[in-house]
């Protein structure tokens, strides 16, 4: 990310509220940004991903003690700015966590980075052991792909590192999975089922 981008959104998010605090009012010392920018695949510096605030507000927000909401609420932001595989109907905490009631969450993929086990360490005890991973994303070259299905655009984080393909078969929880290698594939151009690997059918 530039600094360009890094200066601009924060003189965009301190010009709208006015250099001050949106939750006290005091002299505004970051632009915070609502939902983490690890998130994002350009990084969420988008103005209504970001408010305001002075060094103690931003250590609750940071804390999630500041909810994402009271945030767009004190800032007037009505767009619930999202990263793309993230879901609309669903509530999050700042890093990506999922809150299903004010007692229990679900960790998100960013759960077990040190830097976020250490700021919700007082919250820890709200949280499921399982993780909830986001939306999968179709591969480019995926069949009967809808106009509202999320592509993965970058394929470099999985080259040359082994991962599982699920594929869906009907509407019964028939699962193909596939254990390949993202190198064959993308070295093969594309037809995944038809390389030599473990195939388990499963019902
Ligand atoms: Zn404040």
């Amino acid at each position: 990310m530039t600094n360009k981008t890094r200066d601009s959104f924060r003189q965009t998010v301190f010009d709208r509220d006015k250099h001050r605090c949106v939750i006290c009012g005091d002299r505004a010392k970051d632009a915070h940004h609502i939902i983490e920018r690890r998130l994002f695949p350009d990084g969420g510096y988008h103005p209504d991903n970001g408010a305001s605030l002075c060094g103690p507000c931003h250590l609750l927000a940071e804390q999630t003690v500041i909810t994402v909401e009271d945030l767009r609420q004190a800032a007037g932001i009505k767009n619930k700015y999202l990263p793309p595989h993230l879901y609309q109907d669903q509530r999050y905490d700042k890093w990506g966590n999922i809150i299903v009631s004010e007692d229990r969450r679900l960790p998100g993929e960013l759960f077990h980075d040190e830097s976020v086990q250490k700021v919700l360490s007082s919250s820890l005890h709200l949280f499921d052991k399982l993780i909830k991973y986001p939306r999968t994303y179709h591969l480019p070259w995926s069949p009967g792909v809808n106009s509202d299905d999320r592509i993965i655009q970058d394929l470099s984080g999985v080259k040359g590192k082994e991962v599982i393909v699920t594929l869906k078969m009907d509407g019964e929880n028939t699962l193909c999975i596939e254990m390949i290698y993202m190198q064959e594939v993308l070295a093969l151009n594309l037809t995944p089922v038809e390389i030599g690997s473990e195939t388990f059918g499963t019902k």
